[in-house]
């Protein structure tokens, strides 16, 4: 047979197998006859590519569901065992990890609060993460023999497949090739990530992607991002920063932006920007309801921010209000730009946060144009904090998704293959 005619069989067969994985990854448990239904595949070649997938035990038989007449169904799911991926993200005042596995189902998730704004030696940095992850794999009694990949995601971006750029949140990560170290002591594949792409991705794959096609999501934490998913695929840009709203200028000659510039959102809304605001105001005036809240010598945090509100500290209900009308007019920008049918809100600073919450969701109504509003709906994420860790473990399992080993295009180019 020839080559061309040998390798477009072999992709089809790959493309066919892809596609029902891509069906149980989307919709869970199902019969052959439904699968054949949805793929528009026949029973022959359904019952073929099934016991393939069952033979490589990347499904498995799940149970009998019963027929009103006939034999009753046997319905096949994926196998969670099949591959398990390890997640952990890096954020200013936190590191998070979690286990998923191929079915996307979290064996278990750890987080510790560090404060990693200040200057942090890297190697002690490196040690929390080792932790971490030791505690995972005890957690989930497993051993790094089960785990098949490490994600990670920072609030910044990667270059040369692993050196981190733009981590300002994260001073002691700056230029350093988080991607090499993780390699070398674990012997694993390693990607690198945004985190708030990358917790576009948990959405895309667990959460708002099985209501929409195109969305976008909005981490507010300590840094603000954004996650672009266009026709059920992470959109990242050429150089692969797209998404930066937090960066966008709001305010011309504003306050001093961590990435050198002035008046960007973040420098006027993030979690950053109001706990440096709020501590200045703290020290300025120590009889504020907030002084009280706020642990001494610790600084200002979110969370004090909100209690004091809620305690009556009008200067803080006054501080997140505003925070949130900053983000409101980039989220609002972003939708003029992009017309979205929906729009996720995510973030560590959405929790428990009804003031910031309120403010976003009523400036976005009231600064964008009528007819572009009307087309989008503004919702939560449901997945909570550990999205960027379980984005991260994601962006590893999708490599196994896509069975890339198997491409026949490697054999044209053995270089993409040695990548992996
Ligand atoms: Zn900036």
């Amino acid at each position: 047979m020839p080559y061309s005619q040998r390798g477009d069989q072999n992709y089809l067969k790959l493309y066919n197998r892809r596609k029902v994985l891509g069906i149980f990854r989307a919709q869970g448990g199902m019969s052959r006859v439904e699968l054949s239904r949805q793929t528009g595949l026949d029973k022959k070649s359904i019952t073929n590519i099934t016991k393939e997938l069952l033979d490589k035990q990347q499904i498995r038989f799940e149970r009998l569901e019963k027929q009103k007449a006939g034999r009753p169904k046997e319905i096949l799911a994926l196998n969670g065992g099949h591959a398990r991926c390890i997640g952990l993200d890096f954020g200013g005042s936190h590191i998070t990890g979690v286990i998923l596995d191929f079915a996307g189902k979290v064996l278990c998730s750890d987080s510790v609060e560090v404060n990693l704004r200040e200057p942090l030696d890297p190697d002690l940095f490196f040690s929390i993460c080792s932790l971490m992850i030791d505690n995972l794999l005890l957690r989930a009694s497993l051993t790094m023999a089960d785990i098949s990949g490490i994600g990670i995601a920072i609030p910044g971006h990667s270059v040369n497949n692993g050196q981190a750029v733009l981590v300002e949140n994260i001073p002691c990560l700056k230029n350093v090739d988080i991607r090499r170290y993780f390699r070398k002591k674990y012997q694993k594949p390693v990607l690198v990530g945004d985190c708030s792409q990358l917790m576009a991705l948990a959405e895309l794959h667990l959460g708002a992607g099985r209501s929409a096609e195109s969305f976008l999501v909005f981490d507010l934490g300590l840094g603000i991002g954004c996650g672009i998913v266009i026709n059920q695929a992470l959109y990242t840009g050429i150089g692969g920063k797209a998404g930066e709203v937090g960066h966008t200028i709001v305010q011309k000659d504003g306050p001093p932006c961590s990435c050198g510039r002035r008046g960007c959102i973040e420098s006027l809304a993030s979690g950053w920007a109001l706990h440096a605001t709020a501590s200045e105001y703290v020290r300025l005036h120590p009889e504020d309801v907030l002084a009280k809240t706020a642990a001494p010598g610790e600084g200002v945090t979110i969370k004090h921010l909100v209690q004091a509100a809620a305690q009556g500290s009008e200067y803080s209900a006054r501080l997140l209000k505003n925070a949130g009308e900053f983000i409101g007019i980039g989220i609002s920008n972003a939708i003029s730009l992009l017309n979205p049918p929906l729009v996720v809100l995510g973030g560590r600073m959405l929790m428990d946060n009804p003031i910031v919450l309120d403010a976003i969701s009523d400036t976005i109504r009231r600064v964008t144009i009528d007819v572009i509003y009307q087309d989008t709906v503004i919702s939560v994420s449901s997945i909570g904090a550990n999205a960027s860790a379980i984005g991260a473990a994601l962006q590893n399992m999708d490599r196994i998704y896509q069975m890339e080993e198997e491409d026949p295009s490697h054999e044209k180019h053995p270089q993409r293959a040695l990548a992996l």
